[in-house]
């Protein structure tokens, strides 16, 4: 599913395999290494993806999937936990083969080429999420 080598204590370099889903092979990399809390970046060149809106009137999701080869210019994100599990938030641009960019939550993407990430292990216990009823989000959720 992937590949890595810890470039430091708690720094990985992470290659996702072709055909892989970035979002579900990121999560299990986390679990691997029991990651908490910490950053996660990178780059990947993609053949179908499914991005998140949220309307803050509606506090509705707007899920949208494009099926096209893309190039992620820009994966950004962080890592938590909500309720014991892996939580990822990731954001993304990405361009198409007419050189313009889309973007959003990244839910899911499928490698299409490759995808080379970095992730940051903060080595924090504690940073969980709890759903806010005023934005609609799982936000940050700070533990002693
Ligand atoms: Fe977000």
């Amino acid at each position: 599913m992937y590949k890595f080598r810890e470039a430091s204590q708690g720094r990985y370099i992470l290659s996702i395999d072709n055909h892989q889903e970035i979002s579900m092979a990121l999560a299990a990399f986390c679990r691997e290494k029991d990651i908490r809390s910490g950053i996660v970046g990178g780059i990947a060149a993609i053949g179908e993806a499914t991005f998140r809106f949220l309307d803050p009137a509606t506090k509705k999701y707007v899920d949208k999937t494009f099926a096209e080869q893309m190039e992620v210019t820009c994966l950004t994100g962080n890592i938590s936990r909500k309720d014991g599990e892996v939580y990822l938030h990731l954001h993304v641009t990405a361009s198409r083969r007419d050189y313009s960019c889309i973007g959003g939550h990244l839910l899911t993407a499928r490698v299409n080429g490759a995808c080379e990430l970095y992730v940051e292990d903060y080595g924090l216990d504690g940073v969980g999420r709890r759903f806010d009823e005023e934005t609609g989000l799982n936000l940050y959720d700070f533990q002693k």
